[in-house]
């Protein structure tokens, strides 16, 4: 018998795929691996892990015969298994029915009604059966299967239909909200129906799983609640939270490579004697980035001897294009940076740099570790990385983490400066306050979330800490049984 191992099932698989053009000499298929949280944690575990997911849109309209290609060389270079469904499904599935219903409810935002439509569920459906046959082609009997986030909230339920006795593992990365607010979601039967299928679901903060709890007591007839999770049809589901960390040793060894030195010396260089704010997110709704532009413009208002003294360097990296909210947003981004700018800036000084791109892992170490505060104002947010690799990066400054209420980050970092973002006047004064706030109260602040960051909260440690629940929880679940 073969040892046992994780099948990790995300949306997407951790590489960016695009076609090549073979007369350039390049290969039939460009793969290039991205990082994140996720791909970090999973290293430091001691199962070896097989990876599923989709490749994203236009692999769906490749023949089959390019399919069973591309499936081959995922297989050799990654030990990646990829999923494949028509484009057409994928639009619905990701875009709409993940996108435009389940993202905006579950972090607090109008329900677009127009997205809960029949063929975006049924897309919904038809993805997730695709995920369920390649994880189930995949699986041996005593694999462990994780399933990651919100795209995947059937799979637990299509897997167990399938597969008695396999052991399910659930983990959500945005918030799960209060019951009042899940309980508009027209599916929301199906989604805890098939998340009470899992043997353990996870969350990054307590709340989240409380309102999880609150959820399915209120929805589902028979659940009731226990120390442990979720009693229901006989049977135990685990809850826990379980925060996610990340690779600080990876943020580390950035801030000692020549790139990032040059660019931290350049950037000093640059914004001579002046404070340095940074704020970093990807350009969506959820992370309050209108709401902070009005706080740094309320911050110039009220402090007017801060003008001039400071900057506030923005990074903006576009984020899901094809969904109009999310083109709205630029603009009005977009058009805020221009008239604060033009309101407070002079020739020799802009208040606000806003770079609408992403940015490389040196440039972005660097931009950490020269801010004297960060500015995160997520009006919801799962947990938010951005806070925890800011304070990665601050063991010279000390710099001051200016964190929303509402991130999930706010319950793991103690020695944050926290703020209601919704409150436009206390945002600036909190981070008026971060910003001249001595160096005694920077430090002890910041070693408070940098031990946390770097030994307690590390993504190996949220990884293998999952995984050594999930084996108890399958065993509490069968006990019961
Ligand atoms: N990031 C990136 N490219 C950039 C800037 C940031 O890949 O140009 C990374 C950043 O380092 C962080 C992630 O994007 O790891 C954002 O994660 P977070 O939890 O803050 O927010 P999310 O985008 O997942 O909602």
């Amino acid at each position: 018998s073969q040892a046992t191992r994780i099948l990790v099932v995300s949306n997407r698989l951790p590489i960016n795929f695009s076609l090549g053009d073979p007369t350039k000499g390049e290969p039939e298929f460009v793969l290039k691996p991205s990082s994140g949280g996720l791909v970090t944690g999973l290293r430091g575990c001691s199962l070896p892990f097989t990876w599923i997911g989709w490749l994203g849109f236009g692999t769906g309209s490749l023949p089959k015969d390019a399919q069973d290609r591309l499936r081959a060389v995922v297989q050799r270079d990654y030990s990646f298994i990829p999923v494949f469904f028509p484009d057409e499904i994928a639009s619905d599935y990701y875009n709409v029915y993940s996108n435009q219903l389940l993202w905006p409810v579950f972090h607090y935002q109008k329900q677009n009604i127009f997205a809960a439509n029949p063929k975006a569920w049924a897309a919904y459906q038809a993805a997730n059966k695709a995920f369920a046959a390649v994880v189930g082609e995949q699986y041996r009997p005593g694999d462990l299967v994780w399933v990651h986030d919100y795209q995947l909230c059937l799979l637990p339920g299509y897997l167990r239909e399938e597969h008695p006795t396999m052991t399910i593992g659930f983990f959500l990365h945005i918030p799960f909200p209060s019951s009042e607010v899940f309980r508009t979601v027209p599916q929301r039967r199906e989604i805890l129906d098939s998340l009470l299928d899992a043997n353990l679901v996870g969350f990054h903060a307590f709340e989240f799983a409380r309102h999880f709890c609150s959820s399915c007591q209120r929805l589902i007839m028979d659940a009731e609640t226990t120390q442990n999770g979720i009693l229901s049809r006989g049977r135990l589901t685990t809850v826990m939270t379980d925060p996610i960390g990340i690779d600080a040793t990876k943020f580390l060894k950035l801030l000692e490579q020549d790139e990032t030195k040059d660019h931290i010396s350049q950037l000093l260089a640059e914004f001579d004697k002046k404070k340095i704010i940074v704020g970093v997110d990807r350009v969506d709704y959820t992370k309050g980035l209108v709401l902070k532009l009005l706080a740094i413009e309320q911050l110039l208002k009220s402090h007017p001897e801060m003008r001039e003294k400071f900057v506030f360097l923005q990074v903006g990296v576009p984020s899901r294009q094809d969904v109009e909210e999310y083109q709205d947003l630029v603009r009005e981004v977009n058009g805020l940076v221009g008239r604060i700018n033009a309101e407070f800036g002079a020739l020799h000084w802009m208040p606000i740099r806003y770079i609408n791109r992403s940015v490389d892992q040196p440039y972005l170490a660097a931009l950490y570790a020269v801010a004297d505060a960060c500015l995160v104002s997520s009006t919801r947010d799962g947990m938010n990385l951005v806070a925890l690799e800011y304070v990665a990066c601050q063991e010279g400054r000390y710099g001051a983490l200016v964190l929303s209420e509402f991130a999930g980050a706010a319950s793991s970092l103690p020695g944050s400066f926290i703020h209601n973002p919704w409150n436009i006047g206390e945002t600036a004064e909190v981070l008026y306050n971060a910003l001249i706030a001595s160096e005694e109260e920077r430090r002890l602040k910041h070693r408070r979330n940098f031990e946390i960051v770097t030994r307690t909260g590390t993504a190996d440690r949220w990884a293998n800490l999952f995984i050594e629940e999930l084996g108890k929880a399958y065993a509490a679940s069968s006990a019961i049984l």
